[in-house]
């Protein structure tokens, strides 16, 4: 739906909204914000909202730090909780350009448009993302700081328990609603503590704009039921991680193109070419999908999340799984993805994969029917089945060799990327962990 100037302008006056925040993405996939009072409206219609990018992580150097925030007005919704005084908070998603008023580069949302826009030379019109994120709720100490301590022992679909855990995911949902979402399921997950809640699939750049939208909301709801919400990919060891699964269809017009009725899968050659392409660029991507060191502590076996790069229609231990669906709904779901993934960077690294695949027309490698946990290193090179990366680390290093998949980043975007992960696990690799004291100091 288009939202105008003058329809912000009034809904400031009804809703009594006083402060203005306008959010933007970093790297890292933090959801950053300039908030300015209701006085600047005007200048926040106009674009002329400037702040200082420098001290944003993979933004600007120094000496060419000014910002200039053009706000996306499609993205208006007034906040359901208020400010000190009383006063509501609206809230735009924006676009960072330079003050020479072209698209700021590293911004990871301009990035986006820039391969839609690639996409949409190619002929569709349309790329539709539906993402279901899990996390998990820790109870909070006196002093307001998260704890280890789940406030439930539930399991999956678990409806029965009536714990704080679920009244917290209730109000999560309601709040979701009255700023527009769409929420088409909720349940408790396989872990203690572990929720997952989904909304309705759109196009990619409206659903990345939601998710930093939901996990805003998630984190403040659980702080006010004494509660801390995260979507670090492995918070417990032994137990389910926390996923993203990533469903992918690409449409022309009204007509969804992965669907073919006459292939046993319901995929059309489109679909074909764009998954081999996935496929292809799996390693690469994880850096991407999967981005903390963390995040490979949950790509391991047992918990549901895929170790290497198969494809199935049921089976949930592969990488891209092909959901039963009807037309509209046919779709690739990518399970690797976990919720610390930047969801621009990947949704753009996908992208660029599929149509890669779209020009190279390559039919992907035979569907994966069994379980390929239980196969033997032997069998699963003789279907040609490679692990994903193990490490952050090693997905850094496909990441640096893989020039599609930075092609889909840009310039800017991939060298901060790549500096910021390089960080990361050297930061890493110098820690000293309790595992290490509990193995070795009896050495
Ligand atoms: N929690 C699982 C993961 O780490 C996914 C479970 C599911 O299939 O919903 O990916
Ligand atoms: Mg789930
Ligand atoms: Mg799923």
């Amino acid at each position: 739906k288009t939202v105008t100037a003058d329809d912000i302008r009034k809904s400031v006056e009804d809703n009594d909204v006083r402060f203005l925040r306008l959010a933007f993405t970093d790297i890292n996939g933090t959801l950053k914000a300039v908030e300015v009072p209701k006085s600047q409206l005007e200048k926040v219609l106009s674009n002329d909202i400037r702040f200082d990018g420098s001290s944003i992580d993979g933004f600007v150097r120094l000496q060419e730090s000014d910002m200039v925030l053009y706000p996306d007005l499609s993205t208006w919704a007034v906040l359901p909780w208020t400010d000190v005084r009383g006063g509501k908070i609206g809230r735009l998603i924006c676009s960072v350009h330079m003050t020479n008023r072209e698209p700021f580069p590293g911004d990871p949302r301009n990035n986006l448009e820039r391969v839609l826009g690639e996409m949409k030379k190619m002929g569709y019109t349309q790329f539709d993302i539906g993402f279901e994120a899990e996390f998990h709720l820790f109870k909070l100490d006196d002093k307001g700081n998260w704890t280890t301590e789940v406030p439930d022992h539930a399991s999956y679909f678990d409806l029965t328990s009536n714990d704080e855990g679920a009244s917290c995911r209730r109000d999560i949902v309601e709040t979701l609603e009255s700023i527009g979402f769409e929420v088409e399921a909720a349940h408790h997950e396989v872990g203690d503590g572990q929720q997952e809640i989904d909304f309705k699939f759109d196009d990619a750049l409206t659903t990345a704009d939601r998710v930093q939208i939901f996990k805003m909301v998630v984190r403040a709801v659980a702080r006010r039921h004494n509660l801390f919400a995260t979507f670090m990919a492995k918070p417990i060891q032994g137990q389910a991680g926390n996923g993203m699964h990533t469903n992918m269809s690409m449409f022309k017009g009204k007509r969804n193109v992965f669907y073919n009725k006459n292939n046993k899968y319901h995929l059309s050659d489109e679909a074909l070419y764009f998954l081999n392409g996935i496929l292809e660029h799996a390693r690469a991507i994880t850096a991407i999908g999967d981005p903390t060191v963390n995040s490979y502590k949950r790509l391991i076996p047992g918990f549901e999340a895929p170790v290497y790069i198969s494809w199935a229609a049921k089976n949930r231990s592969p990488l891209v799984r092909v959901p039963s669906a009807g037309e509209l709904n046919t779709r690739l779901e990518l399970r690797s993805v976990d919720p610390t993934a930047n969801p621009y960077l990947l949704l753009a690294a996908c992208l660029t994969a599929g149509l890669n695949g779209i020009k190279e027309a390559k039919k992907p490698m035979k569907p994966v029917t069994s379980n390929v946990f239980e196969m033997s290193e032997d069998e699963r090179k003789k279907l040609g089945i490679k692990p994903l990366p193990s490490t952050l680390h090693n997905a850094i290093k496909a990441f640096k060799a893989d020039k599609v998949i930075q092609s889909a980043l840009g310039e800017h975007l991939t060298k901060s990327f790549i500096d910021s992960k390089e960080l990361e696990w050297s930061q890493y690799t110098q820690s000293v962990s309790d595992w290490e004291r509990n193995k070795y100091m009896g050495y």
